[in-house]
Parts: structure tokens; C-alpha cells; sequence
């Protein structure tokens, strides 16, 4: 009995953090992923495969496969025809909201804190998959919902609730 009373608050804070902090529960290579597979696919119109993917991250091919297996059973992306990799509907979802978070921060890294926009890029790698929503939408709202991030990507402000001022 006394065990369980220390255990169960222990849980429940654990799950509580999880769903704050790690709301899709994706690793920060599986973020940069999906953004890169969005970017590429819809954004600019080229396809693209897992070996395009280990280029672009400087990895192995085998550890790209690892990466877009674990994608795959998350239902994000799917594997078409000649290696090509498309993401699902589920999948545009997320890399629309993590592309959102990661160039809002990106504006407000470089206009707010004058960071050069390769090092707010990385800098944005390591929060945007992590950031709780209420807080981009904020710090959206406070840079007056920003049309382009330094690398003049389009911001895409689907589901995003911040009001301009
Ligand atoms: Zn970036
Ligand atoms: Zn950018
Ligand atoms: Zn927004």
C-alpha cells in the first residue's frame, strides 16, 4: 500500500510531463525527418529516398532506414515505389506544425536576439519538437505572425492561434 501511495503521484507527474513536453513523442532526428521530407516533397516539389535523407544528414544509409522505419510505424510517412517517401495526412499535420514552431523561433532567435539564421536554425532543431504550443502561439503572436523565416521559407500559420497585432 505505502508503495503504490509514493508510486502513483510519481506517474502521474511523469505523464503529465510527457504530454506538456513531448506532445508527439518524436526524437529531434525524427522531427528533422519529417520537416526535410516536407520541405523537399510539398514545398519545393522533388521527391526523395532514403539515401537523398543520409546525404542531407550526413549519415549512413542504414541509420536513415532506422529513422524512417520508426516514422513509418508512427503512421508519418509512407514508403512508395522506387524508395520514394511520402509523408500521410498525419504526417503533413506534424511537419506543418513543427515547421511552424521552428521558424517562428528562427524570427525570434535572429530579429529579437540577433543570431546569425544558420546557428538559429540549429538552435530551433533542438526546441521546435519539444516547445509546448500555447508558447509558440504567444511568441507568433508577439513578432506580429511573421510571413518568412531568415532563410525566406514561407511560415505557414495553419492551426496557429496567434492573432496579428
Ligand atoms: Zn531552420
Ligand atoms: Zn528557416
Ligand atoms: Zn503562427
Amino acid at each position: 500500500m505505502l508503495t503504490e501511495e509514493i508510486l502513483w503521484p510519481k506517474s502521474l507527474i511523469v505523464r503529465q510531463c510527457l504530454t506538456l513536453i513531448v506532445p508527439r513523442n518524436l526524437s529531434r532526428v525524427e522531427s528533422c525527418y519529417l520537416k526535410r521530407i516536407y520541405a523537399s516533397t510539398v514545398e519545393d516539389g522533388k521527391q526523395i529516398t532514403s539515401g537523398d535523407l543520409a546525404k542531407i544528414f550526413n549519415v549512413r544509409i542504414p541509420s536513415a532506414i532506422d529513422v524512417l522505419n520508426k516514422l513509418e510505424k508512427k503512421m508519418y510517412i509512407k514508403k512508395e515505389k522506387y524508395g520514394y517517401i511520402t509523408l500521410t495526412q498525419a504526417g503533413c499535420e506534424v511537419a506543418i506544425e513543427l515547421l511552424h514552431a521552428h521558424r517562428v523561433f528562427e524570427v525570434f532567435l535572429v530579429n529579437s536576439l540577433k543570431m546569425k539564421s544558420n546557428e538559429a536554425c540549429k538552435v530551433a532543431d533542438y526546441v521546435d519538437h519539444i516547445l509546448d504550443k500555447d508558447v509558440i502561439t504567444r511568441l507568433c503572436a508577439y513578432l506580429n505572425k511573421p510571413m518568412k523565416c531568415c532563410h525566406n521559407r514561407t511560415i505557414i500559420h495553419v492551426g496557429c492561434g496567434a492573432k496579428s497585432k
